[in-house]
């Protein structure tokens, strides 16, 4: 530490002068919560260490990706063997059919893969797909998803826009708006008014949303909603990119008992490194360049690196007692908070699914993203900032999931409900 002001207000002074708002992404700049952003120096298993060397046990795991924790050994060493041979050619490697085949092993429907570097890539080109297989325009998306930042996906798009009180996006033409239709989450009866118009190309659910905070559908959605996209000849589209090999190795769709025609993934498939990938029904995948009409491409698609980052990745998650153990983290934390609200007598509730989770400031049940918006945002920002205070980084958002690793002990557990229980009792 050096003098007075901390480091990580440097920094940010610094980066307000040339990044705008100071950050790359912008919930990262914790504005609903009232807080400026920590810049971070480093990160190691369960906790990341702030540029002033302040510890957090961090719930954040990047937005998702790192379910194994912060630079775990056996993910550096892969990408070192991976870096050693070149870190990208241009030309097709022999890792990137690996991570295909590991990616249909563990989602079947996807009968064909291909790799993208980001969710916003891997969503945005499902849709292109399924415009082009359908030839229908129009697409059907729910209110407050999030599903990358394309512009006919930023119609209503949940936690980034939600947060900063932006309804959907300046510089989104009329047209791409005009063809992004919306419903409410959980709402079959709405869905179907709309389906029956006959003239939509795809449905674009989050298979377990979390950008409104964690609001899993309802028992009989998931399979009401394919039987009504397969009656009228719309594409259903499981946009996995959080909850794949989240919720289950298998992702939402395991969970679920669901066929999806085109899945994508991202996050935890890449391991912590810049990976995503889409895929599905060959009929429909075949339709891609070069075999089709559809067109898509990456410079840096497919890069060794992440591809060994996803990898690994995926092959530590299979070992046995994983998401066992990741339910019980998830459970102990967020039935923890909910106790400790419940006997504060502040009104809480709390959704779930495995290891991710989000409290809301509410009595609840929050069904869809009118349901979240319900909550009392004041109240999460001083529990955002009493956790921060007493070492427990939380994503900066009420509508946005928090998620437990495999590299949280029963100890630093424990820690994260003492610190709730403390702060609960302040607020
Ligand atoms: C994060 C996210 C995306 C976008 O992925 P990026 O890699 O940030 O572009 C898409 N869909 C969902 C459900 C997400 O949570």
């Amino acid at each position: 530490m050096s003098g007075d002001i901390p480091r990580s207000r440097d920094i940010f002074a610094r980066a307000q002068e040339i990044i705008p708002g100071g950050v790359n992404s912008p919930v990262r700049a914790c504005r609903q919560v009232g807080c400026e952003p920590l810049f971070m120096a480093r990160g190691e298993g369960g906790r990341v260490y702030d540029a002033d060397g302040n510890e957090y046990l961090d719930l954040v795991g990047s937005w998702g990706p790192l379910i194994l924790g912060h630079a775990h050994l056996e993910i550096l060493e892969a990408i070192g063997r991976a870096m050693a041979s070149g870190t990208t050619f241009g030309a097709p490697t022999e890792i990137e059919v690996e991570f295909a085949e590991a990616i249909r092993a563990a989602m079947p429907s996807m009968e064909r893969v291909r790799a993208v570097s980001s969710g916003t890539e891997a969503t945005m080109t499902a849709l292109r797909l399924a415009r082009g297989f359908t030839r229908r325009d129009k697409i059907l998306k729910i209110d407050g998803a999030y599903h990358g930042h394309s512009d006919s996906l930023l119609v209503a798009a949940g936690s980034g826009a939600a947060t900063l009180g932006i309804p959907g996006s300046a510089g989104v033409t009329a047209g791409a708006a005009r063809d992004t239709l919306v419903v409410p989450h959980n709402d079959l009866a709405a869905t179907e008014a709309v389906l029956a118009t006959g003239e939509i190309a795809a449905v674009i659910v989050e298979a377990i949303p979390g950008n409104m905070g964690c609001v899993p559908p309802l028992p009989d959605y998931p399979e009401k909603l394919r039987a009504l996209t397969a009656a009228h000849g719309t594409l259903l589209i499981y946009d996995e990119v959080i909850t794949g090999f989240r919720v289950a190795y298998g992702g939402a769709q395991a969970l679920h008992g669901i066929t999806p025609d085109l899945t994508c993934v991202g996050k935890i498939a890449g391991g912590g490194l810049p990976a995503a990938a889409f895929g599905g029904r060959a009929d429909i995948m075949e339709l891609l360049a070069p075999l089709g009409p559809v067109y898509q491409a990456g410079t840096l698609s497919g890069n060794p690196l992440a591809m060994a980052a996803g990898l690994k990745t995926l092959e530590i998650l299979r070992r046995p007692g994983t998401y066992e153990r990741l339910d019980r983290l998830g459970q102990i934390v967020a039935e923890g908070w909910l106790a400790e609200a419940r006997a504060r007598g502040i009104p809480a509730c709390v959704n779930r699914v495995g290891s991710m989770f989000t409290l809301f400031f509410q009595e609840g049940p929050v069904t869809d993203y009118a349901s979240a918006k319900r909550s009392d945002l004041q109240r999460f920002g001083a529990f955002f900032r009493g956790m921060r205070a007493r070492g427990v980084s939380l994503p900066p958002s009420q509508f946005e999931a928090a998620f437990t690793s495999l590299a949280l002990s029963d100890d630093d557990v424990g820690q994260i409900c003492e610190a709730a229980r403390e702060t609960l009792r302040e607020i």
